[in-house]
């Protein structure tokens, strides 16, 4: 391959954030080309959980997965399919008083984001809902958060953004790319050069080495969720469940599955990455003493992913601290599914007008120096 492509945006990385990010910017009349080393929503945005959770998000955060709880409920105008994205509530199960307290905390310090929190305990947790086990000591519950299938929805933002008119360039690694007075010259795997004014990095548990070839070197690590599914169970689960303090989530699907997680896999390559037997058993067992009627359900199929995690808490979004032109959306870690599309607006945002209404700063790769 010889010709060289050229356009105003690339964007590396087809993932929810960087497809999403494709939609938005289509939707402004920019030009794009959208690349991806595998299958645009394949890695962690097809994978994962699918929690579509404000609760336990971080003050900093917040405003971001607000407004993507906005764009949430605009689903299918986005993508033109549901997702299988309900508002279920979101409950989030205390342990101990002092866990309780700490829910407590969290209802009092984000009264201001509308979530509505509600804490329940003792027999009107019971009451609520039956089917807690006698461990659990009480819970929050975010009455509008919930769950989707990140298996549908994720791909689906890709196939959004190529109806609106992105380039999509699946199985296309990036392994090259600088910047000139003329903007930035890109080299695929597969011989393809690019060419735009604008590049964006959405290349998820990969995205340092694409900020490391324009001279920006992030602490990020891999972090490798591993997560499994059920038989068909009776429905009895009707909230997306969490545990202050992490260790255990479940979320029942319409057909009976309940999908697990909360413990950690191992990566087999560099590029894939596995949930091993032991880690589900953990989960497994976790859940059982939180959710006694999951006690004996068969597991059908585990599996893991690969996401980035900065240690904490936070991705990288924005300007690149040495490039005109470079933008960065990577190093989500259990909360990219959620606040995606948000993100992705956030970067047409910069891509567009160089600024955004949502405080980023918290967000800045400079917080790494340069
Ligand atoms: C098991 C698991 C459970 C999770 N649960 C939740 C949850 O319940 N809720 C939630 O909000 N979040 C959850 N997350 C986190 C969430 O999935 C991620 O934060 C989010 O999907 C990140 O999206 P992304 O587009 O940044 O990355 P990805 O989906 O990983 O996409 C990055 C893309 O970049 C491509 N790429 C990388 N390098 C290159 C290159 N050089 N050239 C071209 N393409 C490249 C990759 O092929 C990949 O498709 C979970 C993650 C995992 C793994």
């Amino acid at each position: 391959m010889s010709d060289v492509i050229k356009t105003d945006t690339i964007i590396i990385g087809g993932g929810i954030v960087g497809a999403s990010a494709a939609l938005f910017l289509r939707r402004r009349g920019v030009q794009v080309v959208l690349v991806d080393a595998a299958q645009c929503g394949s890695k962690a945005s097809g994978v994962n959980y699918g929690g579509v959770r404000r609760q336990g998000r971080s003050l900093e955060l917040l405003p971001l997965s607000q407004r993507a709880f906005e764009l949430w409920a605009q689903l299918g105008q986005l993508i033109d399919i549901d997702g299988e994205y309900i508002r279920s509530g979101h409950l989030k199960l205390a342990r101990s008083r002092d866990d309780f307290g700490a829910l407590e905390i969290y209802r009092a310090q984000t009264r201001g984001f509308g979530m509505n929190l509600e804490l329940l305990s003792g027999g009107a947790l019971q009451k609520r809902f039956p089917w807690v086990g006698p461990s659990v000591y009480g819970a929050s519950l975010c009455p509008e958060d919930g769950h989707a299938n990140p298996r549908i929805v994720s791909p689906a933002f890709a196939r959004a953004a190529h109806r609106a008119g992105a380039v999509i360039m699946e199985n296309t690694r990036v392994v090259a790319a600088s910047c000139s007075g003329n903007g930035f010259e890109l080299l695929c795997d597969n011989g393809q050069r690019l060419q735009s004014a604008q590049l964006v990095n959405c290349a998820g548990a990969w995205g340092a080495d694409v900020a490391r070839l324009f001279g920006e070197d992030t602490p990020l690590l891999a972090i490798h969720p591993a997560m499994a599914v059920t038989e068909p169970l009776p429905v009895f689960i009707d909230v997306n469940i969490g545990i202050q303090g992490g260790g255990a989530y479940i979320r029942q699907v319409a057909r009976g599955n309940c999908v697990v997680g909360g413990a950690r896999g191992f990566a087999a390559d560099p590029h894939y990455a596995k949930p091993g037997a032991e880690a589900i058993t953990v989960i497994m067992q976790r859940l059982g003493e939180l959710v006694p009627g999951l006690r004996h359900a068969q597991l059908i199929r585990s599996w893991s992913g690969y996401e980035g995690s900065f240690g904490d808490g936070k991705p990288v979004i924005g300007p690149s601290a040495t490039t005109p032109g470079l933008f960065h959306a990577y190093g989500f870690c259990g909360e990219g599914f959620q606040t995606g599309p948000a993100v992705g607006e956030v970067l047409a945002d910069f891509v567009t007008h160089g600024k955004t209404s949502i405080p980023m700063e918290p967000f800045s790769i400079q917080r790494f120096g340069r």
